[in-house]
């Protein structure tokens, strides 16, 4: 399970030091729900794509518990999870502000459609009150204007922290169920 953390650090930044950060302590275990603090199983290593053409591989923390022995990663608000880009490219290619590639644009564009209607509940919650269009793709636009107003990284965290999926996620994707 991957548990998004805020990180006030460009991934850059996070790459050289990531030992600086001040990670959370997880009194209980998010799968099981053990009233046990889970400690510390080392890291992985995963893509943090900034731009086309650009490689980074960040290492991002590992929790475990100690009843199941499960494993609870902690990503840094700066990813998507199961995404090999940056949540700031993927947003930024679909609003046409950076080059992306033919097909992943594609890709993300699917993605995002499938999951607008969550995205613009979620944004009403905030209390985002924006009108918007009609017509699917300049409703998505405006509906991407707005994560990015609201503060993309933010919104990511909170959105995942609500439904326990990425606001990218797959559609077919069902998450563990939650309260
Ligand atoms: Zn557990």
């Amino acid at each position: 399970m991957q548990v998004v953390i805020a990180v006030p650090m460009s991934p850059e930044e996070y790459a050289q030091r990531y030992g600086e950060v001040r990670w959370p302590v997880l009194e209980a275990c998010p799968i099981c729900g053990a009233h046990a603090r889970l400690q510390g199983h080392g890291w992985y290593h995963r893509n943090a794509l900034p731009a086309r053409e650009t490689e980074l591989v960040v290492p991002v923390r590992r929790l475990r518990c100690p009843v199941c022995r499960k494993t609870v990663s902690l990503l840094p608000s700066f990813l998507l999870p199961y995404f090999q880009h940056t949540v700031r490219f993927v947003v930024g290619s679909l609003l046409g502000k950076v080059k992306s590639y033919r097909e992943l644009l594609r890709s993300h564009w699917r993605r995002f459609l499938a999951n607008a209607n969550r995205v613009l509940a979620f944004l009403r919650d905030m209390g985002v009150r924006e009108r918007l269009p009609d017509a699917e793709k300049e409703r998505a636009m405006k509906l991407l204007g707005s994560i990015e107003t609201f503060g993309l990284e933010r919104f990511s965290m909170l959105f995942h922290d609500r439904y326990h999926r990425g606001f990218m996620a797959h559609s077919s994707y069902l998450p563990r169920t939650s309260g």
